[in-house]
């Protein structure tokens, strides 16, 4: 049988056959798993490319049209094109996209099996609320009013801040966008997502280092490397697809792979050089390498030169890590760090990719800095095959961050500044007083007001102490009182034992999520519980941003199941019921009273997002990518004829200026062999043009094609101005930018006629009144005109010409500075080693203490009053955790797959042999494991010498048991996942980065003994 295919595709691949007998129900699982090759629970597509192909059979197929339709993989963030085949509206069957060049072909399980999310067999299904205990079905109407109600008194007594809005990773660029704005429009910065959790330490330490916080190249890019070092990352397991990309690296050029991980993992198995180090010494490990480098000489001592600021501390500091020091505090033998530091300066450039075995740690914007530096010694950065391969986690959590889903920033990480909301107040075209006014107001320190819009919310690894904390210790005035966890799982997150309590304390809990999550049964409320079922994205469409920064379409495989929603319409939803709908929404076209469209709200975004460039990413450039995903190249990602020639697929981000310019999107950041209008950048002037007398600009070096040939600050009107490029502005651009500064209605068309007969000549109103006699001239502009847009810059002219006029000679708009190695904002400059708060090496800790206690993101925060405890006699294990390849997040989805759900059954503890036989455990029983704050699970040990001796890992997946109890009973009925288990965030302790409040969930301690 043919089937028509409408995008090109290629032809059903060989285990299609197997998924379209599933959907007749005539394949038991089993034999799904065989025929798919999940049955290894790893990489199947991989597998499948040298495997068999059989066609369709006559009896799988339709006897209606089956049509395809595109989408993204809702779990990872490597990007995998799903394609859906749907008959009368019913999707039928899957195929991985071939033409994908992130994924080209290939689907691990969890892409393989994301069909079941159509059939919604665990889904919850309509609103639900707790009522004396038992789960109640409502109507959408009765819970908006309900909720909304509750909300608005909680808001009259206690202020906007007491509602605290958890956002997503899972929502798109556009829903991401609108809740960042929702939030802002109801008052409050309590908004945070899943990205403080898991790379918040990263796009800090990044960002400050060189300007962007995000993955520099991409996952296609790998294949130019020469060598692969990752350190705290399990691509095999928790990006199954990428490794592809590195495996081909490593076959194409024989690029050595370095695994530097606590734990012998799936991506160690495949490792050249695998590095065991003690887990939470990361910062010793790099700067242990470091010696070595620096010691012989191997450092790219011009690229520091002309590139790099403030090496010379690095070095100082790099000098204390001796071998013998440097194995003292890591466990790693100085000879293998010797290794490794050889094989890195041999195989230039090599890519360095770190995972949240590196992030999550108190120290974890350290580590990322120090990550950062290696890169800058080796001279890796800014060219194909180097660069910082940061792969995020969920499939959108580079774009909800991108989009602002935090407590600390806007949209386009613009912060919290009264500039960024006058920004933004601007794109939205809303009245900046009404907008503060929707904020609270308390007395400063001085007595002065303070408005709360520019103060800091707090973080979502702290929501807990939110509702805990004593108000006269946190710098908001009252306690949260509803939380609204959406698309959120909270056993992603530590100390779930106070978080039970923090539950149970809330006047209200709001549940918005395709799956009713743990959030419904870890706590034992009886009343004020209510589960709103959101729908999942292949039930809608819209963009989503790879860990690349690759922005794809996702077009609407399927209506919502049951009673679902799609997020942009439930925010509507609340949007009308606060009354606030008309001005949230008032440059956005609506599909009906409720929804936004989702292309409006895309050109909204386009208009803002001047940091970042999100502002070429139109609705129609990236349906065109799309549907033209043969046509790039699948290393260089860029389109090589064909309507989207000369692109880089996805259009990753910066893709400057309007999209008329046409730019082509930037495939590696800060490489400077490439103009700027084609894709080249320089390191960002984010930090000042001098620090200590000492320039913070790029010495003698600049893109290709640069009219500034040497280091040049950020562009703003006035350096067009200094520069006499400010006549290549458009009168259009300049009276966008007059409107920035006040000047109301200046006029496009004045000045454009031939004979100059064209009535007044200066602006209308009030401007015009105030021009001098005599300066009646053919400019539209006033004479203060350049004066009072003098300090519009790159970020803020929302016409876009600033960046068009830099781009067009060749330079960055942002600027072209050095990255800096020191980060003088931070509470280590230089990023130094500090011990876990639970350590067991007391010997360590007096060398390496951690940070005194202080107060920030509005809580009190502790480090050493905990440190100062030794728990190490009594909880002698270090305890780490990570991810396994068959679930995803917190696991809520996948573990209801029924598919997924079949190849990882149990929660388990992996236990080092030595320690097993100590403790007198067997594999295969239960065990408890309980952190030093009391909290404990039961399950089934794992002996392994994956781990090292003194060292036990748990999966971060499981949920719906809690302390030995199993609370599948509390589940609304037939919306309980296949497999429970204990979460060991139930286990995990307290402990938050400097800088982010990032939480610690890989250097904490335990005790286990025999259940
Ligand atoms: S989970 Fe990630 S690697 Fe697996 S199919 Fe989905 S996007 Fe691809």
């Amino acid at each position: 049988m043919l089937r028509k295919k409408t995008n090109g595709v290629a032809r059903r691949p060989q285990r299609t056959s197997v998924l379209s007998r599933v959907g007749e129900s005539t394949v038991d699982r089993r034999a799904f798993l065989r025929g798919s090759g999940l049955a290894i629970g790893g990489l199947a597509a991989v597998g499948a490319t040298g495997g068999t192909v059989t066609r369709a059979t006559a009896q799988s197929a339709a006897q209606t049209a089956v049509e395809t339709i595109k989408s993204v993989c809702t779990h990872c963030s490597v990007g995998c094109t799903v394609i859906a085949e749907v008959e009368n509206g019913v999707w039928t069957g899957q195929e991985p996209g071939w033409d994908s060049p992130f994924n080209l072909g290939a689907h691990c399980a969890k892409g393989a099996s994301v069909r079941e999310h159509a059939h919604g067999e665990r889904r919850l299904k309509y609103p639900m609320k707790k009522v004396g205990g038992e789960w109640t079905r409502i109507s959408w109407e009765d819970a908006i009013n309900e909720i909304g109600d509750q909300m608005n008194v909680i808001r009259e007594e206690s202020g906007p801040d007491s509602v605290y809005w958890l956002g997503s990773a899972k929502h798109s660029n556009e829903q991401a966008y609108l809740f960042r704005k929702f939030a802002a429009y109801w008052g409050t910065n309590n908004v945070d997502h899943q990205a403080r959790i898991c790379h918040s330490t990263t796009v800090a330490g990044v960002a400050n280092t060189w300007g962007y916080g995000a993955m520099t190249n991409s996952y296609n890019d790998i294949h130019n490397s020469k060598a692969i070092f990752i350190i705290g990352g399990n691509p095999a397991e928790a990006h199954p697809v990428s490794l592809q990309h590195l495996l081909k690296a490593k076959e194409q050029n024989n690029a050595p792979l370095i695994v530097c991980d606590p734990r012998f993992t799936r991506t160690a198995a495949h490792a050249d050089e695998f590095v065991r180090l003690r887990p939470g010494s990361d910062v010793a490990l790099v700067w242990g390498i470091l010696w070595h480098l620096f010691e012989n000489g191997w450092e790219d001592k011009e690229f520091i030169r002309t590139r790099v600021w403030g090496m010379d501390q690095i070095r100082d500091e790099v000098k204390k890590w001796t071998p013998e020091e440097t194995e003292r505090v890591t466990g790693v033998p100085g000879s293998q760090l010797k290794r490794v530091a050889r094989t890195l300066a041999n195989n230039r450039p090599g890519t360095v990719i770190w995972c949240m075995g590196g992030t999550q740690h108190t120290t974890g914007n350290n580590n990322t800095r120090a990550y950062c530096i290696l890169q800058l010694a080796l001279g890796n950065m800014g060219t194909a095959g180097g660069g910082t391969n940061i792969f995020r986690g969920h499939d959108n959590v580079q774009g909800a961050t991108d989009l602002g889903v935090l407590s600390h920033t806007l949209p386009g990480y613009y912060g919290l500044s009264d500039g960024a909301w006058a920004h933004w107040a601007r794109v939205w075209g809303e009245d900046l007083d009404w907008l503060k006014g929707q904020f609270a107001t308390v007395k400063g320190e001085g007595g002065e007001d303070q408005n709360l819009c520019t103060l800091t919310g707090i973080p979502v690894s702290r929501w807990i102490d939110g509702v805990l904390e004593d108000p006269a210790n946190t710098d908001q005035p009252n306690p949260v009182r509803a939380m609204v966890l959406w698309g959120h799982a909270p056993n992603s997150q530590t100390r779930m034992k106070e978080m039970k309590t923090a539950m149970e304390k809330l006047d209200m809990l709001v549940v918005i999520d395709p799956y009713p999550t743990v959030s419904a049964v870890m706590n034992d409320r009886t009343d004020g519980v209510y589960l709103l079922p959101a729908a999942t994205q292949f039930e809608t469409r819209g963009s989503v941003t790879a860990s690349n920064r690759s922005l794809q379409w996702r077009e609407q495989v399927v209506q919502p199941l049951f009673e679902s929603k799609p997020d942009h319409e439930i925010i509507g939803l609340f949007a009308n019921k606060f009354g606030f709908a008309d001005r949230l929404f008032r440059n956005i076209e609506m599909d009906d009273a409720n929804t936004p469209n989702v292309e409006s709200t895309l050109r909204e975004i386009n208009k803002g997002m001047w940091t970042i460039g999100y502002t070429g990413q139109t609705p129609e450039r990236l349906k065109m990518h799309m549907e033209n995903q043969q046509t790039f190249d699948r290393t260089t990602l860029q389109a090589v004829g064909g309507p989207a020639d000369g692109d880089y697929y996805g259009l990753p981000w910066p893709c400057w200026g309007t999209a008329e310019i046409n730019h082509p999107g930037t495939p590696n950041l800060y490489d400077m062999s490439k103009p700027v209008a084609e894709g080249g950048l320089t390191f960002r002037a984010r930090f000042g043009v001098e620090r200590d007398g000492e320039n913070l600009l790029a010495e003698g070096v600049y893109s290709v094609g640069s009219e500034i040939q040497d280091g040049y600050p950020e562009f703003t009107y006035q350096m067009l101005m200094d520069l006499g490029w400010d006549g290549d502005l458009t009168r259009e651009e300049k009276i966008v930018m007059g409107g920035i500064v006040g000047f109301e209605g200046l006029d496009a068309t004045v000045g454009e006629s031939d004979d100059g007969d064209d009535g007044t000549t200066s602006p209308s109103g009030d401007q015009a009144s105030n021009e001098e006699v005599g300066e009646q001239s053919m400019s539209p502009f006033p004479s203060d005109y350049d004066e009072k847009v003098a300090a519009i810059n790159w970020k803020t002219d929302l016409s876009g010409g600033i960046q068009r006029v830099a781009i067009a000679h060749g330079c960055a708009p942002f600027g072209n500075a050095k990255a800096r190695a020191v980060v003088w904002t931070f509470p280590d400059p230089v990023p130094v080693h500090r011990e876990p708060l639970y350590s067991n090496r007391r010997d360590l800790v007096a060398d390496y203490p951690t940070y005194e206690d202080r107060k920030f993101y509005r809580l009190p925060t502790m480090y050493e009053s905990i440190q100062k405890n030794d728990f190490s006699e009594e909880y002698p294990i270090i305890l780490t955790s990570g991810r396994l390849v068959e679930y995803e997040g917190g696991g809520d989805e996948t573990r209801s797959n029924p598919w997924l759900a079949e190849l990882q059954q149990d929660m388990f503890v992996e236990i080092n042999t030595r320690d097993a036989n100590n403790l007198g455990v067997r594999d295969g029983t239960q065990v408890w494991v309980e952190g030093p704050e009391g909290g404990k699970v039961k399950v089934m040990a794992m002996v392994t010498n994956r781990v090292g001796a003194g060292v036990a890992f748990m999966p971060f997946h499981f949920g719906g048991h809690f302390e030995g109890v199993d609370l599948r009973d509390k589940y609304p009925d037939g919306a309980d996942p296949y497999v429970l288990g204990e979460s060991t965030n139930v286990a995990q302790t307290y402990g938050y980065d400097s800088v982010t409040q990032m939480q610690e969930t890989k250097a904490t301690l335990c005790k286990i003994w025999a259940a």
